[in-house]
């Protein structure tokens, strides 16, 4: 069986700092270091963090009085940093920069007295943090369907922004829609969509033509990951979205010469080479590497960890 690797794949540049940033606090800190959420939507990753120290909470009101305290790389709402300021808790900011520039780009829209369409998946940490973010109304769209169904004060000052982890193909639709029904409304296309999420879906591109079906390795609740499967699946191979090798089922590799792997932004290269090991264990395989985009993107650390 052959087996093709996507590039790029996995980690960006949002998650190595988010992961660095908790790993930099404990290193300086000591353990408990407190994580409110997730800090990025990888099991594996949340639970190596959990032995060495680190401690996941829903809400802010988990965290002891004083005790060092983390935000996500999701971001988070106002609400949340004020009530961190009222529980005198000691914060550092994980939220990835590109994240932090959608809520100044929906901030600086809703300032100059603009309602917002956010195009979003409901629920998602990132969505509710960017609602949280932005003074005035914020109408929330998953799909060109919702679009019809918008109700606004004034069609004349609208501005859309979207979440980082999109389908960019989806998300073109929403913004066609959105300007067909609202041709004054003014908003970035899809570049809020981030370099990373990009990236791993044109490499999921470029590998369906290669293979007959696609392993994307990432966790359910990873946003970047499913729209990889999706894309994998719109393309017409089957795709599955695997946590690590032990979901691997011999059933899916009857009959197939090439399988394509990816992972998602907040998947580890270890995780992929777990999987590659479970493949060979299937019997005979050959593994390359597609060519891809290299990444340099770099993000810089909170002040408080730059000694870390
Ligand atoms: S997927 Fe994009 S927006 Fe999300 S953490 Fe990575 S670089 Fe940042």
């Amino acid at each position: 069986m052959r087996v093709v690797l996507a590039e790029p794949r996995g980690f960006c540049a949002g998650v190595e700092r988010a992961i660095e940033i908790v790993e930099r606090a404990l290193r300086k800190y000591g353990p408990p270091i407190y994580v409110r959420h997730e800090i990025v939507h990888n099991r594996h990753v949340v639970e190596d963090l959990r032995t060495r120290g680190a401690v996941f909470v829903d809400e802010l009101h988990e965290i002891p009085r004083g005790a060092m305290t983390i935000f996500s790389a999701h971001g988070v709402a106002r609400r949340v940093e004020e009530l961190a300021i009222e529980r005198g808790l000691p914060v550092i900011d994980a939220t990835c920069p590109l994240v932090a520039k959608v809520h100044n780009e929906g901030r600086r829209y809703a300032a100059h007295g603009r309602e917002i369409v956010l195009i979003g998946h409901a629920g998602h940490a990132e969505v509710e943090g960017t609602i949280g973010q932005i003074n005035g109304k914020v109408h929330l769209v998953q799909t060109a369907e919702d679009v019809a169904k918008l109700e606004v004060s004034d069609p004349e000052r609208l501005a859309y922004i979207t979440q980082t982890t999109l389908s960019v193909d989806d998300t073109r639709g929403i913004i066609a829609a959105l300007r067909s029904r609202f041709p004054a409304i003014v908003g970035p296309d899809v570049r809020d969509i981030c370099y990373a999420t990009q990236n791993r879906q044109q490499a999921v591109r470029q590998l369906a033509k290669d293979v007959d079906i696609i392993l994307v390795v990432g966790s359910r609740n990873s946003s970047n990951s499913n729209r990889l499967k999706e894309i994998g699946e719109e393309l017409g191979r089957p795709s599955y979205l695997i946590d690590d090798a032990s979901h691997l089922q011999p059933a899916w590799f009857a009959g197939i010469d090439a399988v394509g792997v990816t992972a998602g932004a907040s998947a580890p290269e270890t995780l992929v080479q777990g999987v590659l090991d479970g493949l060979r264990a299937f019997g005979d395989t050959q593994v390359c590497t597609l060519a891809g985009v290299a990444e340099d993107v770099r993000f810089r650390f909170p002040a408080q960890l730059s000694d870390a």
